[in-house]
Order: structure tokens, then C-alpha cells, then sequence
């Protein structure tokens, strides 16, 4: 196979650099927050228009039936896809186009994309507009090199990813777009960091915990049976028992921050007894029931029955050992952990693309909370993708988000060997060297 010139590549990205200025402004300024879910259409067209221009072959796809989907906030997901020279491996860079509700705190145009020191500001600059238009770039610049191009590439603009992706990732999933033979490899441009490759994420379960009393007069209360003291029961156990415990588990998984490399247990809200009446004053009443909602973020070392039959157990005991406890315990989420295989074929050909861009080792991360990569795993049943892309995970859905432009032309340069190498490409003359690794087509995949 002839040699690789990446330098020419690199070269050529960095004379993009004005037009990817241009494309992520292009595409901030689609204000498409979700919810309820703002000009998806507008946004996919604008994207479709640009790779059809590069002989891709676009179809759009509603998410009819989807939670939001309506006629008035229709649910258009874009994939793009170009066949390569001959047959060969799919590559497929898939990103989420909707962005989260600006907020308060913002001190310019959230949809003007303001360009300032070396950075792109706006909504969804970071998560995930720059990593969008990375990736485009990344192929433009791939397919005008002329390289020799085998399988296919792929691109999607999905939707709905803010909220559970069930408009987007998982509706293609289930349709087949993103399972084998179709696609084989892919990268999720999230924002994770120039030089980190995510491989994976924790697993989460939401959760409904009840607990039951008895109605009696507030001034009798020895007549009836507080549903709040037998709640504050239930949190004591977690106090004594159940964080030590998951404090103390530890995941190889290398998550960030660090403090998230354990299992974890968020109390999201707690609603006990009845409701004041309208002008604020109490109900003179023993509460009859108390109502949590829990999140509990798991380890790619804990199952889900696991998880779920630790918490019951934990309320049996108080059944036992409690006069009057009673309790109902309803799931109400629950994904389980992802974790690719860090020396797969896309996440070591990323890790080598971003040794030899930036000079320096990738580190391999993942995600404390879930995105996209769940569906792909678990309904498309492809474990060989990864997030990868420019971008601070911190300034997602802050005020004031940006993007910094030389960290979407390295990303774009990264994507673009890595992509060049998954296709099947020969070796790379980059700096006069080659990475070394051997990342053999069949899959042997870890966890
Ligand atoms: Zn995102």
C-alpha cells in the first residue's frame, strides 16, 4: 500500500480553519433547544446540503411516535453516508444537534456565535456544535485529498440526546442504522477533550421509593403512623450503611472527575404528608405516605439486578426490624454501564491519531453521567465506538459556552487520521513514523 502523507492532510485542515470558524457559527446560530426541541429540521437541511455537496447520499428521519415528537416539534434526525472506492469498513460520526435551554448568566448572544481570543462562543459551542463541525471538516478535507478510500463514511446530526436520545440514537438504533454490517466503527464527537478518548460511561438507575403510614389528628400523632419518620428511617440506613459501602467500591473504569470512579447515590427530591392549603397553612395530619426519588450511578463492576436487589434488601431489613414499615419501590430508568475495549480498533486508532497531532499520550476517560454511546452499545449491539472531540466537558450547558478554534482544527486532524485509518489505509509518514500499533480487524473486546 502506498505511504500516508498526513503532513499534506494537516496542512490542509489548518487552511480550513476560517471555513470551520464559520461552519460551527452557522451552526449555533440554529437555535434548536431541547425542549421542546427548535428548528431540528432547519439544522439537519443545513447539513444535508453542505455533505451532498461532497456525493453523499442524505435521507431524513422523523422520529414519529417519539416522547416530543409533534407536528409542531417534529423530531428529523440527518444521516449521511458516501461509499467509498470498494467495500470496506463503515466509519460513522454521529452527533447530537440539539442543545440545552440557555439560562441565566450569559453576557453575549447565546445563538450569535461570537467569535472572540481564539474562541467560538454559544450555545451548544461546546456540546456539541464544535465537535460537529470538526467532524465535517475532518471528512471534507479527507475525501478532497483524494486518498484512496475504501467502505464508507458516515455522518449523522441526531436529536433529543439532552433528553434520553429516544428521538434520536435510539430510534435509529432500533431501525438498524446503527448495527453491523452497516456501520462499524464510531466516533461521537461529546465534548471530552482534545487528547481524551471516552470509551464508556457509568450506568445510571432512577428509582421511586415509598414509604406508608397511617392518617391521624397532628395533635394525637401517637394514633396514626408517620410516613416521614419511617422515610428518615430509610435515609439513616443509607447514612450508615449504603454510602460507606459504595464509597468504598472503586471501578477500574477511568472516569472523570476522579470522584466519580464509585458507585454513587444522589437523593433527588423527597415529598412527604399532605400538601399546605392554598393560603400556606398546614394540614393538622399524620402523614400517610412519603415519596423518594433516587439516582444511583453504577460501575461497569455492579449489575443492575445487583444494584436494585442491594437497595431492597435494604428495605426489607427495615421491614423487619421497623414496627409498621412499609414500602413500595418502583423503577422508574435505568441504563446499564458502557465500557468499549480501550485497545478496540476506533479507540486505538484515535489514541495513536491524537499522539501523533498533538504529540503528547491520549488518555482514555469516561463519562460519570451517560450520553448516546448507551443506545449504539445496547439497541445497535456495536461496541466499537467512542466519544472524541474538542471542547471542555465543564462548559457544557454553562453560560458564556465556547469552543476553542485550535482545539477543533486538532480534533478535525485527529478524526480525520483516525477515519483515514479505520478505512483500511495504508501506513502513515506523519513525522516520519509510524504508531507501531496493531489493531487487528476482528474484534476482542474486554469488559
Ligand atoms: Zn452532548
Amino acid at each position: 500500500m502506498p505511504e500516508r502523507d498526513l503532513s499534506a492532510l494537516y496542512r490542509d485542515i489548518e487552511s480550513r480553519e476560517a471555513d470551520l470558524v464559520a461552519l460551527t457559527r452557522d451552526l449555533i446560530r440554529f437555535p434548536t433547544i431541547n425542549p421542546p426541541g427548535d428548528a431540528y429540521l432547519a439544522c439537519a437541511e443545513f447539513i444535508g446540503n453542505r455533505l451532498r455537496a461532497r456525493n453523499f447520499e442524505v435521507e431524513y428521519v422523523r422520529a414519529l411516535g417519539s416522547p416530543g415528537d409533534s407536528d409542531a416539534y417534529p423530531r428529523w434526525n440527518l444521516v449521511a453516508r458516501r461509499a467509498g472506492s470498494r467495500p470496506g469498513p463503515c466509519v460513522h460520526f454521529n452527533s447530537h444537534i440539539d442543545v440545552v435551554q440557555t439560562g441565566a448568566g450569559w453576557s453575549l448572544d447565546p445563538f450569535a456565535g461570537l467569535v472572540r481570543d481564539g474562541k467560538v462562543y454559544g450555545r451548544g459551542a461546546c456540546d456539541m456544535k464544535g465537535g460537529l463541525a470538526a467532524s465535517i471538516v475532518a471528512i471534507e478535507a479527507l475525501i478532497d485529498s483524494g486518498a484512496d478510500l475504501p467502505g464508507a463514511l458516515e455522518l449523522s446530526g441526531t436529536v433529543d440526546e439532552e433528553s434520553g436520545g429516544f428521538g434520536g440514537v435510539h430510534y435509529l438504533a432500533e431501525r438498524g442504522w446503527f448495527s453491523p454490517p452497516r456501520v462499524d466503527h464510531v466516533i461521537i464527537p461529546e465534548p471530552l477533550n482534545v487528547d481524551r478518548v471516552c470509551i464508556g460511561h457509568r450506568g445510571v438507575w432512577w428509582a421511586e421509593i415509598v414509604t406508608h403510614g397511617r392518617i391521624a389528628h397532628g395533635s394525637m400523632p401517637f394514633l396514626g403512623d408517620c410516613a416521614v419518620r419511617h422515610m428518615h428511617a430509610v435515609i439513616e440506613r443509607f447514612e450508615r450503611d449504603l454510602y460507606p459501602r459504595l464509597a468504598a467500591r472503586r471501578t477500574a473504569m477511568p472516569v472523570v472527575p476522579v470522584g466519580a470512579r464509585q458507585s454513587t447515590l444522589n437523593i433527588n427530591s423527597i415529598h412527604g404528608g399532605h400538601a399546605e392549603l392554598a393560603d400556606g397553612f398546614p394540614a393538622a395530619c399524620v402523614p400517610d405516605s412519603c415519596r423518594m426519588i433516587i439516582d444511583r450511578r453504577l460501575l461497569i463492576e455492579e449489575s443492575l439486578a445487583g444494584v436494585k436487589s442491594e437497595m431492597r434488601a435494604l428495605l426489607e431489613q427495615l421491614v423487619l426490624e421497623r414496627e409498621g414499615f412499609r414500602y413500595d419501590l418502583r423503577d422508574l430508568f435505568e441504563v446499564a454501564p458502557t465500557l468499549t475495549d480501550a485497545r478496540g480498533p476506533v479507540a486505538s486508532a484515535t489514541a495513536a491519531a491524537i499522539a501523533g497531532v498533538l504529540g503528547r499520550e491520549a488518555q482514555f476517560v469516561c463519562s460519570p453521567g451517560t450520553y448516546d454511546q448507551k443506545h449504539i452499545d445496547r439497541i445497535g449491539k456495536l461496541k466499537d465506538c467512542i466519544a472524541y472531540g474538542p471542547g471542555i466537558l465543564d462548559l457544557a450547558h454553562q453560560p458564556d459556552e465556547y469552543v476553542r478554534i485550535e482545539d477543533m482544527v486538532n480534533s478535525a486532524k485527529v478524526m480525520a487520521t483516525a477515519a483515514w485509518d479505520l478505512l483500511g489505509a495504508g501506513p502513515s509518514s506523519a513525522s516520519g513514523r509510524d504508531h507501531g500499533r496493531d489493531h487487528g480487524r476482528g474484534p476482542h473486546y474486554g469488559a
